[in-house]
């Protein structure tokens, strides 16, 4: 099965449905979003008074390593409540009434239920849809998936939390198998969710990330990444679940948050340092799988010029359990 997800995005992109409308730090109106542009979808930022175009392009830079570092100006523009500390981060709200996607709150405008859906895949366990993200750092297609099940009483979008069982690791090996031309991840509460509830996302990804070309190194039945800045487990792209099962099943039980990726050359799985959710030397800022697997994402042009291919790696391996404590974790 293969769904071609791009061509549903560009559809909506050329629509002129995929923007925001927001005030910046002074107050100023602005609208934000996807348009299409001369090569494509395209980021962009205007003032709503003027009309004038208040952001320069994306740009994407690559380190000799083959790490990369996408800029977008875009998403610096909306005002962020950074969380107060590093460390580990107060756990998410649980319920369903503080659901950041409103996904029992049809009647409310910014509800996920009030998105146009891109594509719905009836996986092994459950039916998943997926919506379009209206603020996405690449602009040729960031979606999120929600498991959906009109058929069940009140579960148009069951509210379960973001953690894996079994049939959902099959659901999401069904997913990014299907979803040709997209990178698509799951990162766990404390290792980059921002929901507590159960989600994958897929973004666009024409290339090979850093991850996909690191050395490996084989240990019993497991496949390490090895010089490469984070720690991490690599497994074919047709790896059955319960090979891939067995360690989240360990790792989520000692509760280590962790991310997973399916990339165009396989399944790539990140166990994170339950203290270092957030770095000092990156406040405020999240990472999750599609970082990890190689693409560093900033909107702040200063840090743009301030980050180096070095601050990074150490950012990464911080960011991870180091290979002997991966290795003792899963048995390897
Ligand atoms: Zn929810």
């Amino acid at each position: 099965m293969s769904i071609d997800l791009t061509q549903a995005w560009n559809a909506l992109v050329a629509k002129g449905t995929m923007k925001n409308l927001f005030e910046d730090d002074s107050g100023r109106a602005i609208e934000a979003g996807v348009r299409m542009g001369a090569l494509g979808p395209e980021s962009y930022a205007i003032a709503v008074d003027t009309g004038v175009e208040i952001c320069g392009p994306a740009e994407l830079t690559r380190f000799a390593s083959g790490m990369e570092m996408l800029f977008n100006p875009v998403g610096k523009l909306k005002p962020h409540t950074r969380p107060p500390k590093a460390g580990r981060q107060p756990d998410l709200k649980t319920e369903a009434a503080a659901c950041p996607f409103g996904c029992q709150d049809a009647d409310n405008p910014l509800s996920i239920r009030n998105r146009p859906s891109l594509a719905e895949v009836a996986c092994p366990g459950l039916r998943w849809r997926a919506y379009p993200n209206v603020a996405p750092w690449e602009a040729r297609g960031l979606l999120v998936w929600l498991p959906c099940q009109p058929d069940l009483d009140g579960g148009e979008l069951p509210h379960l939390p973001q953690a894996l069982e079994q049939s959902h690791l099959e659901d999401f090996l069904t997913v990014a198998r299907s979803a040709e031309g997209m990178a698509t991840f799951f990162n766990s509460l404390h290792g980059g969710a921002s929901a507590n509830h159960l989600h994958f996302q897929s973004v666009y990804c024409d290339r090979l990330l850093a991850a996909e070309s690191a050395d490996r190194a084989v240990r019993g039945s497991y496949t390490f990444l090895c010089n490469y800045p984070a720690s991490g487990l690599v497994f074919p792209r047709d790896v059955p679940a319960q090979a891939l099962w067995n360690p989240i099943e360990k790792i989520q039980s000692a509760r280590y948050p962790l991310n997973l990726i399916g990339l165009s050359s396989g399944v790539y799985l990140f166990v994170r340092h339950p203290e270092h959710e957030i770095l000092e030397e990156f406040p405020g800022r999240a990472f999750g799988a599609i970082n990890l697997a190689g693409l560093f994402i900033t909107s702040d042009a200063e840090e743009r010029k301030r980050v180096t291919e070095q601050a990074i790696a150490l950012a990464y391996g911080r960011l991870t359990i180091d290979r002997e404590s991966l290795a003792d974790l899963i048995g390897a």
